[in-house]
């Protein structure tokens, strides 16, 4: 998968597409892999890069969410646990398998998260990924030795999915791409093209790169741009009214001395009545999340101290080792589409985890909603109604089996980094040999190998050094200050593979330095 040849394909393809796709995060990411895979001529730009928005900030969790069982939401979850099977099914390199302990400090949450989690057990049916079970209070400190002991009743262990969310979104792309679908990241589209009737017949959209327009005629356009959708809305509707309010939910990183083992801890209740997860995830541990109004969708939201705050309080009420500002690595930020108060009401609700489509007046067809482990299902609705909308030949959804481009049963994510790359594991590292001249670990702790560089920019159109160190490999995610002490060298490699000049390195330094900015605690 080629920027270059992405390119040429879009200035060369001749006629209509059958199906264009704003937004290159689960969302649009999925529509064009079922599309592409249905034989629809599939295009998809996306403004900066793949994943670069929600999609890359998540907690990583392939589930169906047991906060929604608290909250009575019995199709959602179902829905979702479905859709979980499916994932680990058709991409095991991708998706492993997780357990999680809930920590129980009052004799009555054993037998409560007991049943709730065998209901969740029983839901999964044949997609079931291990049964829950309730820990003596010996067992809870077996599985997590660094849970805070004082008055600890025992616990209750149960399983669920985790995955990169960024390297998930790179493998739907070439999947898509399998399909001769066309995809072009940092291609923004700024205005919707309608007939005389006022259906909407295509984009046009502006090359970030070259800074060339193009006018495109696609006989379906579809806003998956997911909290900015209003924004792609009004594009056909300027009088319409604001349907999203977003909502930003931060994660901290530590190091796994706070969570040493394979077992995340899952805290259903904090103080604000969220769920708290504590998850170990590419030799670090996820700390998360928070729920915070902001005035506007940002592609690159800055967490607020008190946020950062919360966690580690939370965090430290369950564990032995309290973390501290010092310790956070890495701090990052998403946003999450809340539906925004109407008239004179001023309290906000989630728009449902329920995915919506939505058909406007003209045909543009818009989703908002759901989440990444519903993205499959999101995208069969969606091209279902597209295939209406755009009169296209009718042809059915072929994903449920679809293996995700790399498909290989032998590689796991928590035994093997590498494992994201499945199939194409082994040219990666025969790059090693090819190309001794980068030499071989650029970092230990992250890790890194020059490889993963040279291999991204030839074949997963990372053009930045921040698309290089954010999303296809997670080391500002990770670790922001080891991401900053390597920048330079791996600069240096993509200038020589994408051969650009000295004053390409020091731009990309520069822009890099201040993105990090965004994952650091900067304290004066
Ligand atoms: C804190 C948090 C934690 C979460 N954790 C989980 C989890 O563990 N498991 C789970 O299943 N779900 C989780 N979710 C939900 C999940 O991350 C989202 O549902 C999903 O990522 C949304 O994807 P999207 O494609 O709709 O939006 P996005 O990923 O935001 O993608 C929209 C894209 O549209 C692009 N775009 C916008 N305007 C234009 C334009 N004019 N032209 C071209 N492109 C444009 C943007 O650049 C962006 O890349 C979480 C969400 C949050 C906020």
């Amino acid at each position: 998968m080629n920027r270059d040849t992405m390119l040429q394909k879009l200035q060369s393809h001749e006629g209509i597409w059958d199906v264009l796709v704003i937004g290159g995060g689960a969302t649009g990411l999925g529509i064009a892999v079922d599309a592409a895979a249905r034989g629809y001529k599939t295009l998809l730009l996306e403004q900066h890069d793949f994943a670069k928005g929600t999609s890359s900030r998540s907690t990583k969790l392939v589930h169906g969410g047991v906060r929604y069982l608290q909250q009575g939401d019995i199709s959602l979850v179902l829905e979702a646990l479905k859709e979980r099977g499916l994932m680990i099914k058709n991409a095991p390199h991708l998706v492993s398998n997780q357990a999680f302990v809930i920590p129980n400090y009052s004799w009555w949450d054993g037998p409560f998260y007991q049943l709730g989690l065998k209901i969740y057990d029983f839901m999964s049916g044949d997609l079931g990924i291990g049964s829950s079970k309730r820990l003596s209070i010996v067992e809870t400190i077996r599985h997590i030795p660094t849970i805070d002991q004082k008055e600890l009743a025992g616990g209750v262990v149960y399983f669920d999915g985790q995955f990169d969310d960024a390297r998930m979104a790179i493998s739907l792309a070439k999947t898509a791409a399998q399909f001769d679908g066309v995809l072009l990241n940092y291609m923004k589209v700024e205005r919707i093209i309608k007939n005389e009737e006022g259906i909407v017949q295509g984009v046009i959209a502006l090359d970030l790169e070259t800074h060339k327009k193009y006018h495109i005629q696609s006989k379906v356009v579809i806003n998956a741009t997911g909290v900015f959708a209003d924004a792609v809305i009004k594009m056909d509707d300027p009088s319409a009214k604001e349907m999203i309010q977003p909502s930003q939910g931060t994660h901290i990183v530590l190091d796994p001395s706070f969570l040493p083992d394979k077992y995340a801890i899952m805290v259903p209740h904090t103080k604000d009545g969220r769920v708290l997860f504590a998850v170990p995830w590419l030799n670090k541990v996820i700390v998360g999340t928070t729920d915070t109004i902001v005035e506007k969708p940002l592609l690159e939201p800055h967490f607020q101290l008190d946020e950062v705050e919360f966690i580690l309080e939370t965090a430290s009420q369950y564990l032995t080792k309290k973390p501290t500002k010092k310790d956070i690595l890495s701090i990052f930020s998403g946003l999450r589409p809340l539906a925004k108060p109407e008239g004179n009401k001023q309290t906000t609700k989630e728009i449902s985890r329920h995915h919506k489509v939505m058909i406007s007046t003209s045909g543009l067809i818009t989703v908002i909603g759901g989440k990444w482990t519903t993205y499959r299902k999101m995208a069969e609705d969606t091209v279902d109604q597209a295939m209406l909308i755009g009169q296209l030949k009718v042809s059915p959804c072929t994903t449920h089996n679809l293996p995700i481009f790399g498909y290989d049963e032998s590689l796991n994510l928590t035994e093997d980094t590498l494992a994201v790359y499945g199939i194409e594991k082994q040219a990666l590292l025969d790059l090693e040999d090819e190309i001794p001249v980068y030499g071989g670990l650029i970092s230990e702790s992250l890790p890194l190998k020059a490889s993963q560089v040279i291999w991204a920019v030839r074949h997963e159109m990372a053009r930045t050094l921040e698309d290089m160190l954010a999303r296809r490999v997670r080391g500002l995610f990770l670790d922001v200050n080891e991401s900053l002490r390597i920048a330079p060298q791996v600069a240096q490699i993509m200038a020589s593979e994408l051969n650009e000049s000295t004053d390409w390195i020091v731009n990309q330094l520069t822009e890099f330095k201040a993105i990090a900015k965004h994952y650091q605690l900067i304290e004066h």
